[in-house]
């Protein structure tokens, strides 16, 4: 019988968990006149399932003229939330309490004058959120990207939550080189690295890895990526549907799932395997 192994941390974060608990906590009060700003988690199902119960996902806090907004976990720039007020919507905060920090952070050094720079995807809403709060910043995505600042001696640099630490690191031993007075504030979320040294560790115990989340999360990505720079046999997929035929080779396969994918379709795949 084919042996399935889960990692020891997979699937929902805190941060989350607590955003969908409060979008569900809409959706049974029946609350209609709500909405999401952006995806609430990068999974298509759980989108799906919150837009049939009449809170759809909006693109742009100007596509809102009245009723709730819920703020997902990676939080807004200061000026998306002021906009809000100013029309009159009610905001419902599902940020991720370690992106609050992060906020602080930025929002504190920013006040004593330092250039923030914040390590992580450019495109990504926890860095457009970041960056609100800075009056003078840097969007840094790799060490290449890094050789080219010259950090001055009171700059800050930040993590986005999600980035893997060896990254972050590579990041920050450039900048360091280049003025080593800079500040250095590491806020990648332990949730990630659980993640990552869980499927570290499954990878060597199994043939072959199904990385399952959204195609567009950021860190289930990086632990496919974690997965087939270890030369593991390994497949990204979102749903049961996408289930390779080749992973049926294989008499071992592991398990994981980034933060925003919820058990059951985990559960759904692993029924799957086992037949
Ligand atoms: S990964 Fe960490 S920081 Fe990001 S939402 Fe989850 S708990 Fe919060």
């Amino acid at each position: 019988m084919r042996k399935i192994i889960r990692a020891e941390a997979m699937g929902f974060c805190m941060g989350v968990e607590r955003a969908v608990s409060i979008v569900q906590k809409i959706a049974d009060e029946g609350h209609r006149n709500a909405v999401t700003l952006g995806p609430i988690i990068h999974n298509q199902q759980i989108v799906d399932k919150f837009t049939s119960l009449g809170i759809p996902a909006i693109d742009s806090v100007d596509e809102v003229n009245e009723g709730r907004a819920v703020i997902r976990a990676h939080g807004i720039p200061p000026a998306e939330r002021q906009k809000l007020e100013k029309k009159g919507i009610e905001i419902i905060d599902g940020t991720c309490p370690k992106v609050i920090a992060s906020h602080k952070l930025v929002k504190k050094y920013s006040s004593m004058g330092y250039r923030i720079i914040i390590v992580g995807d450019r495109n990504h809403g926890e860095i457009k959120g970041l960056a609100g709060y800075a009056d003078d910043f840097d969007i840094v995505g790799s060490a290449e990207e890094a050789s080219s600042l010259n950090p001055p001696d009171k700059s800050m640099v930040i993590s986005q939550t999600t980035i893997k630490e060896s990254e972050f690191e590579s990041v920050c031993s450039v900048l360091k080189g280049k003025n080593s007075h800079i500040v250095i504030q590491n806020s990648i979320c332990s949730a990630t690295n659980d993640r990552q040294t869980a499927v570290i560790k499954l990878a060597q115990e199994v043939e072959a890895v199904l990385v399952i989340g959204g195609k567009n999360s950021a860190n289930t990505k990086r632990l496919y990526l974690t997965v087939t720079e270890m030369n593991v046999p390994c497949w990204h997929i979102s749903s049961a549907q996408e289930i390779p035929r080749e992973i049926f080779e294989y008499d071992t396969i592991g398990l994981t799932a980034g933060a925003s994918t919820p058990d059951w379709i985990v559960d759904e795949i692993e029924e799957k395997l086992k037949r």
